[in-house]
């Protein structure tokens, strides 16, 4: 992954005629918030949208609710969500078919994941926050890029997972760390025990999913930096905002 115009690009994106990556707080606050602090949502999207070349009438990004529904973007419902909460649609995941339109999930510790699928041409933006991780919202979205085509095959997807919280920072009760203790020795290997409380690598876990669902290791980027005590860049994190303030990065997917 690599730091462009103050955007976290996959590696791989290049390869493909897309617009794909991860802000960091340079564009602003992303997410669909009633507290922002810095600018009005509509500026910062339209901020991003001329820096990548893409229109910002032209966005779909979802109302986030922890959940494992996905949302498909088209031309019904193009702008749901493009610059408020009021006619956003609820979802953790959107895909689109449709070239030209800019898909968003927002996230401030959580884990962003782009995904593109070059056979059937196929891209979808995911929030997996530990809700939505352990409800594998990951693997409903690469069910729902593979659902149409009989061709498709998890080998034809690329995906990315962005800067999210790691086990450096995210200490979680016994409920939250035994729903991924359950869940086979290699998600468990990311829940550990010091000092008598659980730590959880959300992150990895994610990778993991991606992995179980049959993507290929060289077709996942992924950054390794934790948003709640990364300084460079700096992101922001609701652990360490605090949960008064919500302000958040996006995830971006744009065909062209
Ligand atoms: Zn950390």
């Amino acid at each position: 992954m690599k730091l462009q115009n103050n955007i976290l690009i996959p590696d791989w994106a290049g390869k493909f005629s897309i617009k794909c990556g991860f802000t960091t707080p340079t564009y602003g606050n992303q997410a669909l918030t009633r507290k922002c602090r810095s600018g009005t949502l509509a500026d910062n999207r339209a901020q991003l949208c001329k820096a990548i070349g893409t229109d910002p009438n032209r966005i779909y990004a979802p109302h986030q609710i922890h959940g494992k529904t996905v949302l498909t973007a088209d031309e019904t419902n193009l702008g749901h969500g493009a610059f408020g909460l009021d006619n956003a649609d609820d979802g953790d995941a959107c895909i689109t078919k449709q070239n030209g339109i800019t898909l968003i999930t927002t996230w401030a510790d959580c884990i962003p994941i782009i995904l593109y699928d070059d056979n059937t041409h196929t891209a979808a933006a995911v929030h997996s926050g530990w809700r939505g991780t352990a409800l594998n919202i990951t693997a409903e979205t690469v069910q729902a890029l593979l659902a149409d085509d009989p061709q498709s095959a998890p080998s034809d997807i690329w995906a990315s997972v962005g800067p999210g919280i790691r086990g450096c920072c995210y200490e979680v009760g016994d409920e939250v760390a035994d729903s991924f203790l359950d869940m086979g020795s290699a998600v468990a290997r990311h829940v550990t025990k010091r000092d008598g409380r659980y730590k959880l690598d959300l992150q990895s876990v994610v990778y993991e999913q991606l992995i179980q669902c049959g993507i290929l290791p060289n077709h996942i980027d992924r950054s390794t930096l934790c948003t709640c005590c990364n300084a460079d860049p700096t992101f922001f994190s609701c652990r360490k905002d605090g949960r008064d303030i919500f302000e958040g990065q996006a995830a971006f997917i744009c065909m062209i």
